[in-house]
């Protein structure tokens, strides 16, 4: 199975996994950091505490070596111990021990010896049984007793003693008899039981933690303890005060040494200790509590984030389900817009989006229909351009048919006469065929933009005088008035001298076939804003306004109106007209009123 990647995940899990992963490194940190501060605190306290009882302990300890030096001395300078000691009375001595026995009753061993060391009397105290007396033991091989002997040191010592199963903390001294300077006769012990000791040192019975006192002699033997006894003395505690932590037989406990010293010679070491599982049960808890809280927080994190994800996905569907509705046709659907956070600003763009893309379409609708109408009208007017042209190639190709069949028909009588009449008039069928045909040619090339025009700077007022002749035969041929107008000083032109004289005899031309005899044809030449104008004005039947700008179509003619002396009309003559301006990069318009006359007006562009 390959995990998703990152990117592909859902919005609401690459929110939360980093979240997550995030409050699992601070938690664990925090945690990891909380639970070395607790555990470090709780440790001091124990050392604190430890310290403390230790503290008592050795005060304690110092209690009883007091205790046994008191006792020492009282044995050994009691009245006539010396004596006793010197007679080998052990009778005198026992007394005189019993006393001491009685007087210091913690004491579990009392004893005299002799100058050899042999016990002349031994008062033993076991917790069970009551007094023991004895003698004879050899206590000078004992090296605690050894050194208080006459001759072999003389002075008090302390130590450790074994009798059977009991260990004793021993103190000896030597009797002396005479005053002033001890002359050594023997030697004084007394002891206490070391089990004893350490329960005291232990301080049990005095209510709250108790700590476990173990007592090492000079060799690092356990001598007594209190409870359960410290493995071992470690080479790092020979010192004053040592603390280590040890783990016996599973426990946890925090050590505290420090060295027993009596009298100034060093008999041993005091262990105290304390287990030290309370403390660390106290921070592995806290550290449940906070993997617990972490875990909580996590549980937290990832529900509230589903919740909202869910939210911010819920405002995000209807904004997805419009997507789709868009992308699958449906151009009129729209996004609700529920706030005015991200996902409205969405909303509101993707109905920007849709309503800019259905417009585009209307728009693109309403063209292609448009272009088909066109499409339909260029069709219709081909149809209609054909059979206009067919019409008016038609009339004199049967003109001269006819007059053909004349005079193939003729007899031979008029023959003669006929064949001048037809042949003037087939000439003249055949010139108006031909004029049409260049006419249609000349259309033709206009429309595919292959006419020649020929531009340069013209002056109209030239122009006009070389025409002026021309216009006013045609004019006068025709029973009419005319006027040419032009100013000498017109601004030059750029045109197509030619192809402007044929523009302008064309509508002169017009105004002549549609205005009666009698009426008046006005040529004139201005200028306005720089441009020149030429119109051609006539006082005839004019043209109806519904005709607009159809008057410029090929072959068009405004219907029941025809030439008024019988000229000929093709239809034509405004459209080459018209072709022929926007070529030279001017304009054609008219104005008319039906029945009183019309005015064409040709605008050029200035001379460059
Ligand atoms: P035509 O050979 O018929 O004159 P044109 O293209 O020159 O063809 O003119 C088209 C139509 O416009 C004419 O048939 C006529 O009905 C109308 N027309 C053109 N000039 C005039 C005018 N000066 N006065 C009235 N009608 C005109």
């Amino acid at each position: 199975m390959t995990l998703p990647r990152f990117r592909d995940l859902p919005l609401f899990a690459k929110i939360l996994v980093p979240f997550t992963a995030l409050i699992l490194v601070i938690g664990a940190t925090g945690a990891y950091f909380i639970v070395r501060d607790l555990s470090s605190r709780t440790q001091d306290q124990l050392n604190r505490e430890l310290l403390s009882h230790s503290l008592d302990a050795r005060s304690r300890i110092h209690d009883r070596e007091l205790y046994l030096l008191e006792s020492v001395n009282f044995a050994s300078n009691l009245q006539g111990m010396a004596e006793a000691v010197k007679r080998k009375d052990s009778q005198g001595a026992a007394k005189l021990l019993h006393s001491v026995v009685a007087l210091k009753s913690d004491l579990n061993l009392v004893a005299v010896t002799l100058g050899d060391g042999r016990g002349l009397v031994e008062l033993t105290r076991a917790s069970d049984a009551g007094i023991q007396q004895g003698s004879g033991t050899a206590w000078g091989d004992m090296a605690v007793v050894g050194t208080a002997l006459p001759g072999k040191g003389e002075q008090k010592s302390p130590g450790f003693l074994t009798l059977g199963s009991t260990h004793l903390l021993v103190i000896a001294s030597p009797v002396c008899s005479g005053q002033g300077e001890c002359a050594a006769v023997g030697a004084a012990l007394v002891g206490i039981d070391v089990q004893t000791l350490v329960s005291e040192a232990a301080g049990k019975g005095s209510g709250g933690t108790v700590p476990d006192v173990t007592i090492f002699d000079g060799q690092g033997d356990v001598v007594a303890s209190s409870g359960i006894p410290v493995e071992k003395v470690p080479a790092s505690a020979s010192g004053e005060l040592t603390r280590v932590n040890e783990r016996n037989s599973g426990l946890a406990r925090s050590v505290l040494y420090s060295p027993l010293a009596l009298q100034g010679s060093r008999l041993g070491t005091v262990a105290l200790s304390l287990p030290a599982g309370p403390a660390s049960q106290l921070a592995r808890r806290a550290g449940f509590r906070l993997a617990a809280l972490l875990l909580f927080a996590m549980a937290g994190v990832v529900a509230v984030g589903a919740l909202l994800s869910r939210y911010v996905l819920r405002q995000l569907r209807p904004v997805l389900d419009t997507s789709h509705a868009l992308g699958s046709g449906d151009l009129a659907a729209r996004a609700p817009v529920l706030a005015r956070d991200e996902h409205g600003e969405l909303a509101t763009v993707l109905n920007q989006m849709a309503d800019q893309l259905q417009a585009s379409y209307s728009t693109l609708e309403s063209r292609v229909h448009e272009r088909t109408e066109e499409v339909r009208r260029l069709l219709q007017e081909r149809t209609e351009f054909f059979a206009a042209i067919s019409h008016e190639l038609r009339t004199p190709i049967a003109v001269i048919l006819a007059q053909v069949k004349m005079m193939r028909t003729a007899s031979s009588r008029n023959k003669a006469r006929w064949s001048d009449e037809s042949a003037a008039t087939i000439t003249h069928s055949a010139e108006q065929l031909l004029g049409r045909v260049n006419d249609i040619i000349d259309l033709a090339k206009a429309d595919s933009g292959t006419i020649q025009v020929l531009l340069g700077d013209v002056s109209l007022p030239k122009v006009l005088r070389e025409m002026k002749q021309t216009i006013e035969g045609l004019a006068s041929a025709n029973g009419l008035a005319i006027s040419v107008d032009v100013p000498a000083r017109l601004p030059r032109v750029r045109a197509d001298s030619s192809r402007l004289k044929q523009v302008i005899l064309n509508l002169v031309d017009n105004s002549v076939k549609y205005t009666p005899s009698g009426g008046r044809v006005t040529v004139e030449g201005a200028a306005h804003n720089g441009r020149v104008e030429i119109s051609v004005a006539d006082t005839g039947v004019g043209i109806p306004p519904e005709c607009g700008e159809r008057v410029f179509e090929p072959f068009y003619r405004v219907p029941g109106v025809s030439p008024s002396r019988g000229e000929v009309s093709s239809g034509l003559g405004l459209a080459m007209a018209k072709r022929l301006v926007e070529a030279q990069g001017g304009t054609i318009a008219y104005s008319s009123e039906p029945g009183d006359g019309t005015t064409f007006t040709v605008k050029l562009q200035p001379a460059k």
